[in-house]
């Protein structure tokens, strides 16, 4: 994939025509989505040129089989956050991984936080954030071990009244079409798909020759009905945090789930600035919380 300048971003005349403030070359689209990157006054032309539109790109510090770097979520998922505010222009949050991953403790590398700073570091970063002027916030999950974490943080979003609102962007469902796969069993962690996607992002990461060093296959250790929940489900089955074959990668496939991702970014960001009902239906639910008692049926 080549990666597309800033320069040549797709930020519209229309776009800088509500930014009041906005001047000169700024003005035409060659802020850096970056928020560590602007200066404070560049910020408030960001915050303009995004209306009010950031991501907060979230990855994690993992063992990824024997051959991806720990930091691979984060990495893959801030190349594509990147690619797709180069189309849409968005406020990108700096590199955040602070997320759930109790089941890679036993694996050198790690980054576990306890579930309360997870809950309490995500609720005061999306905080801040709006109080700078993020009033809509998508979350981009990078990181599988996230998947029940996020939802759950979006819901919790109710309990309290915010004057911003959260999307999360939890993965992208694999669409039709592409290359064929080779994988015959599952793929779900350092395996064809992911290792492809690193081919992409960051090729000088990936050593390949190595991905055959261990098993990512599955051990099928614990065996319960499929609505049955348990947390060792995942280290049952995949005891070297290594689920698939990495081997079996390929540029042309990351080149495709890459394509499809971005394209799914930019679809959320363009959906989150066009959205004008969920704020105003939370500050209704909100207030209606209140005084439950005087709500009708
Ligand atoms: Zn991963």
């Amino acid at each position: 994939m080549i990666r597309r300048g800033l320069v040549a971003c797709g930020i519209t005349l229309a776009g800088a025509i509500v930014f009041p403030g906005a001047t000169g070359v700024r003005a035409q689209g060659k802020l850096s989505p970056k928020w560590e990157e602007l200066t404070a006054a560049d910020f408030r032309l960001g915050i303009q040129q995004s209306r009010g539109t950031c991501l907060l790109p979230f990855g994690i510090l993992e063992k990824h089989g024997p051959h991806l770097p720990l930091g691979t979520d984060l990495l893959n998922v801030r190349y594509a956050s990147l690619e797709a505010v180069a189309t849409e222009y968005a406020i990108l949050f700096p590199e955040y991984y602070f997320g759930q991953i109790f089941e890679a403790k036993h694996e050198p590398g790690t980054v576990a936080y306890s579930l309360e700073l997870q809950l309490k570091l995500l609720q005061e970063t999306t905080d801040e954030m709006a109080r700078n002027g993020c009033k809509k916030i998508v979350i981009v999950n990078g990181h599988g071990g996230n998947e029940h974490l996020l939802p759950l943080f979006g819901q919790a979003q109710m309990d309290k009244p915010h004057d911003y609102v959260v999307y999360v962007l939890d993965g992208v469902p694999s669409r039709p079409g592409g290359p064929p796969k080779k994988s015959t069993g599952v793929d779900y962690h350092a395996g064809e798909n992911e290792t492809s996607n690193t081919m992409v992002s960051h090729p000088d990461l990936v050593h390949l020759d190595r991905a055959a060093s261990e098993s990512g296959a599955d051990q099928k250790r614990v065996n319960l009905p499929e609505d049955v929940y348990t947390g060792i489900w995942w280290y049952a089955r995949f005891p070297n945090h290594y689920s698939g074959d990495g081997s079996l990668a390929t540029k042309e496939l990351g080149e495709w789930n890459m394509k499809n991702w971005i394209a799914a970014i930019v679809e959320a960001i363009r959906a989150a600035k066009a959205d004008e009902q969920s704020l105003k239906i939370q500050n209704e639910f909100y207030e209606k919380s209140k005084h439950p008692l005087d709500t009708r049926p």
